[in-house]
């Protein structure tokens, strides 16, 4: 297929864990704009430094930073035929801006409920010599790894809340927004990451 497929949901929907197999299905590259921002902050570049107050806070990074990274990022050779957005766009004025860059060809969106996310978030550990993400219930990582893994400064509980909040205010409208559009697929994120992942597999091979 060609054009972009957006990864759509609240925080802790699973989005990182299932875009990997869209990867695998479609060869898209995956581009999640918190996963750009926290290396930004990690090296402490001016990006970095005006993103992180932000992300702490649970709030939304604005527009125009946002809009600039993903063009940045847009113009390497490797999204030519198209990409995965993971966390992108995530308010009308980015998915505005977005459609005049590249074509979006369809929406999956990952529906979890608002009172599932927070233990969601809560639990999520990182691996970080991998990237690999473990949930201290619901995907326990090996005994040997655990005292390597860490967890990400927003995801306490405090922080959660204002960042379903935010994701209420500004996200979820552009759910509705490309619905009207004709291209939104809504899986239902509960469950295993197994049966989610058969959810999205059969909405990606029904695009
Ligand atoms: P995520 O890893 O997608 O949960 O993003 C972590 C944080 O990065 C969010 O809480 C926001 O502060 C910021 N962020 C990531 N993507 C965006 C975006 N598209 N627009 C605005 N802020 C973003």
């Amino acid at each position: 297929m060609m054009g972009s497929i957006v990864l759509f949901g609240p925080p802790g929907a699973g989005k990182g864990t299932q875009a990997e197999i869209i990867v695998e299905m479609t060869g898209k590259p995956q581009i999640s704009t918190g996963d750009m921002l926290r290396s930004a902050v990690s090296q402490g570049t001016e990006l970095g430094l005006e993103a992180r107050e932000y992300m702490e806070a649970g709030k939304l990074v604005p527009d125009q930073v946002i809009i600039g990274l993903i063009k940045d990022r847009l113009s390497e050779s490797d999204a030519s035929n198209g990409v995965l957005f993971d966390g992108f766009p995530r308010t009308i004025p980015q998915a505005e801006a977005l459609s005049e860059i590249t074509e979006v060809s369809a929406v999956i969106s990952i529906a979890v409920p608002d009172e599932d996310i927070v233990n969601r978030i809560v639990g999520r550990r990182m691996d970080p010599e991998t990237g690999e993400i473990y949930h201290v219930s619901f995907k326990p990582p090996p005994p040997e790894l655990s005292n390597r893994l860490v967890q990400r400064k927003d995801d306490n509980e405090e922080t959660v809340r204002m960042r379903l909040a935010a994701y209420h205010n500004q996200t979820k409208p552009l759910g509705d927004w490309y619905g009207n559009m004709g291209i939104l697929s809504t899986v239902d994120g509960t469950g295993t990451i197994q049966e989610v992942s058969q959810s999205v597999a059969n909405a990606v091979r029904n695009l």
